[in-house]
């Protein structure tokens, strides 16, 4: 039976960040300055385990979740992630598993990844141009590994590969037709995503947003395109295809047409704590009953059941530009995109 919250959401996602570690210091994501070598990230012990992991999708999937997404920090940067994936594959109910990753370690697991039960990928680039792309992601890595992984990927089965490029006024916005041109013509799936006002660290203001609209309007100026009907109801990206012939693409207007009525989305991060929104103020602590053996599934189950049932989020649908920055947020890294 489906798990519903205030609104009537049923809890059908759950999106589980296995690391708050990442080898890029994207300035949108993990900025240097605040994650530098002194940061405090969590201890191995902190994290939750592969087993622990498993024994909890296994109760969301009792509750109703039906696709996971593994997410970071950066997830290949956690060692064996193969081992979760064929784990997680073999629970009942859980039909579909995608990852999100910045593709640097993708070459060598993509197959790895796929043999153990992987249905989907996602990519993360943010420009088609070296320098443009070494700005971002702060640590000089350049595009040419992040294509070698798309094309990993796609060699071993996960086409069509997802190519995430966050839009950020003043770092890449001249990117929005190279990025098109570059992946026109192919397989992958290329879909903007407005810059959001994540966690504290990043320095959002709206004016660095360049909007879904601004986005589809100079894209309409090059090469025309036109909407797409969704695939499945609360799909975030709103789907497009070139009138052309040349593919499809998406965009993800979180702050500017925001779809908090239809987020059936529960976030894990790795030390267990359970977000209800990717903007909450805090976490509700798993691990603590997990650890606890006196605490079985079906009480677990009920914990679970309880928070989600009383879960009123839609932050993005009350945002301004003067209540953004006072909020306490969860940062980006640690509870995964
Ligand atoms: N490291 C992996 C990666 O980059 O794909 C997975 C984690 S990352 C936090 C997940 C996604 O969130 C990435 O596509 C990233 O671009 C996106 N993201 C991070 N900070 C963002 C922000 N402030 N606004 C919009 N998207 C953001
Ligand atoms: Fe790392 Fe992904 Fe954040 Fe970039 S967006 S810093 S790759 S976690
Ligand atoms: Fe879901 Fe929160 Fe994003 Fe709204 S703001 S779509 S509730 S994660």
């Amino acid at each position: 039976m489906a798990t519903e919250d205030v609104f009537h959401r049923p809890l059908q996602d759950l999106r589980i960040s296995v690391t708050d570690r990442c080898n890029f210091r994207c300035v949108y994501c993990m900025p240097k300055e605040i994650f530098g070598s002194d940061y405090p990230f969590l201890a191995r012990r902190e994290l939750l385990t592969f087993e622990e992991i498993t024994r909890l999708t296994r109760i969301f999937a009792g509750l109703g979740v039906r696709k996971l997404r593994i997410t970071g920090g950066e997830p290949l940067v956690r060692k064996d992630l193969p081992e979760l994936i064929e784990m997680l594959a073999s629970i009942d109910g859980i039909d579909d598993i995608t990852l999100t990753t910045n593709a640097s370690l993708l070459p060598q697991h993509a197959r790895d990844l796929v043999n153990a039960g992987l249905n989907r990928v996602t990519v993360s680039l943010d420009a088609i141009d070296d320098d443009v792309f070494k700005a971002v992601n702060d640590v000089n890595y350049p595009v040419g590994p992040v294509l070698e992984g798309i094309e990993a990927a796609s060699r071993a089965g996960l086409d069509p590969v997802k190519v995430n490029m966050v839009v950020k006024r003043g770092m890449n916005e001249g990117q929005i037709v190279p990025m098109a041109e570059y992946f026109r013509n192919t397989p992958h799936i290329l879909r903007y995503i407005e810059f959001m006002d994540v966690g504290n660290s990043n320095g959002w203001r709206l004016d660095d947003v360049v909007t879904a609209a601004q986005i589809r309007d100079e894209l309409n100026a090059v090469w025309p395109i036109e909407p797409l009907d969704p695939n499945y109801t609360g799909e975030v990206a709103s789907r497009y295809r070139y009138v052309d012939g040349a593919g499809e693409i998406g965009i993800i207007s979180s702050v500017s047409e925001p779809f908090c009525s239809t987020c059936t989305r529960a976030r894990l991060a790795s030390q267990g704590q359970l977000f209800t929104c990717l903007f909450a103020g805090h976490g509700h602590d798993l691990r603590t009953p997990l650890r606890d053996e006196t605490v079985d599934d079906e009480q677990l189950a009920d914990i679970i059941r309880g928070i989600w049932r009383q879960r009123e989020d839609r932050y993005s649908e009350q945002r301004t530009n003067e209540t953004a920055p006072l909020q306490w947020k969860v940062e980006m890294s640690h509870v995964g995109g």
